[in-house]
């Protein structure tokens, strides 16, 4: 069976104010840090290896380091890591490695080392050009983000993509253009563009109010970002993800396609034979636990799940697959939902050799949470 393998790595310098992910400090100069960083690492390989143990048949052709911060973790741990995969499964040629690096790691050094130990393909999380953005969202880096982009486009041998948050506030439509212009004059193959969100309880939702006109600025400034994308030829392929031809994260194409993707290390998830589970999230949970936890979902729910992956795609939802996925027709209340977002003009439906599918306009795209809700509250 063709699978992801995704490798999480919770570790931080310091915690940005509007972070809502769970990650730990880490000093790299602390050899307490020094320490856990390798307790960690090894329980990850061990997960790795009991879990190939059982399930020998698994290929894979993706793997991804997420964190966190996984730039912060020394090249020789992450080799030790691919070097484990490649031991107990079968890894394809053209398998894509993904690592997720930050811009005040992104030295010379760090990324040919980087693809020196094999990762074909590296995320540079510029989040915004312009340091005034940055600190203002408690952006725990200040790094120098054009001396890394600078040094980012100056290595070879790996497709280049870079993170953005769009419609922080204060960003106006000229700013942001500049900043995307900024970036775009490096042509990276791929960009990922997240609308800036204020996670409840957060230092930065402690901090600001947002204002009253946040949500319709925000979504303003995101239609701007897609129509600037795709003048460059960056197509949309998923909701925050712009390609050039053919640099597609396969990885991250997994989750909105329903397949399958094995997730090592804390608070790691995994979709497997139609099973989920997660780890731990603590790392400490996760390096003392002996099980993982089961993820039950009523077929309702699988079914609400499916639909708010795939409608994430440009490609949308093919009525084929989601029968052959679940055995069953759409249902009448689904059916209904559709046809009255159709004719509210926030879905699209298209017929192309004896299927179905149905895509979110831009318009469905502003809304989407409430289309996902109309189309599955009957499965929940
Ligand atoms: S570096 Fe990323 S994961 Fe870490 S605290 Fe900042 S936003 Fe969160």
């Amino acid at each position: 069976m063709k699978c992801g393998v995704y490798v999480h790595i919770p570790f931080c310098r310091a915690k940005c104010d509007y972070c809502s992910f769970y990650s730990i400090p880490f000093d790299p100069r602390s050899a307490d840090s020094k320490d856990l960083l390798t307790t960690y690492i090894n329980r990850i390989v061990d997960e790795i290896v009991s879990f190939a143990t059982i399930h020998d048949n698994c290929t894979i052709d993706t793997i991804y380091f997420g964190g966190g911060t996984p730039s912060l973790v020394d090249a020789a741990h992450l080799s030790a890591i691919l070097a484990t995969i490649r031991n107990a499964f079968q890894v394809t040629d053209e398998c894509e490695i993904t690592i997720e690096c930050n811009p005040e790691d992104c030295t010379f050094e760090t990324i040919s080392s980087l693809v020196d130990i094999g990762a074909n393909r590296i995320t540079l999380g510029v989040q915004n050009v312009f340091s005034s953005f940055r600190s203002h969202i408690g952006r725990a880096s200040n790094a120098d983000v054009m001396r890394a982009l600078e040094i980012f486009f100056s290595v070879d041998g790996f497709i280049r993509c870079v993170d953005y948050i769009v419609g922080i506030p204060g960003q106006t439509g000229i700013l942001l253009r500049n900043e995307l212009r900024y970036i775009i004059q490096y042509s990276p193959q791929h960009i990922s563009a997240y609308l800036f969100t204020v996670e409840p309880g957060s230092p930065y939702h402690v901090r600001h109010t947002a204002p009253i006109d946040f949500d319709d600025t925000q979504l303003s400034l995101f239609d701007e970002a897609i129509d600037m994308f795709s003048a460059f030829e960056y197509t949309q392929y998923e909701i925050s993800n712009f390609a050039r031809d053919g640099f597609q994260s396969r990885h991250n194409s997994k989750y909105w396609n329903w397949e399958p993707y094995l997730g090592f290390g804390a608070g790691a998830h995994s979709f497997f034979n139609g099973i989920r589970w997660h780890n731990p999230t603590d790392v400490f949970g996760y390096i003392n636990a002996a099980e993982s936890i089961l993820d039950n979902r009523s077929i309702g729910h699988q079914k609400a799940e499916y639909v708010l992956c795939v409608l994430r795609r440009s490609d949308g939802l093919s009525f084929q697959n989601f029968s052959s996925t679940f055995h069953t027709c759409i249902p009448d209340h689904m059916m209904n939902a559709i046809d009255r977002h159709c004719s509210m003009g926030t879905l699209e439906r298209r017929h192309k050799e004896g299927d179905s599918t149905i895509r979110l306009t831009r318009a469905g795209i502003h809304v989407m949470d409430s289309v996902v809700y109309d189309l599955t509250e009957g499965f929940l």
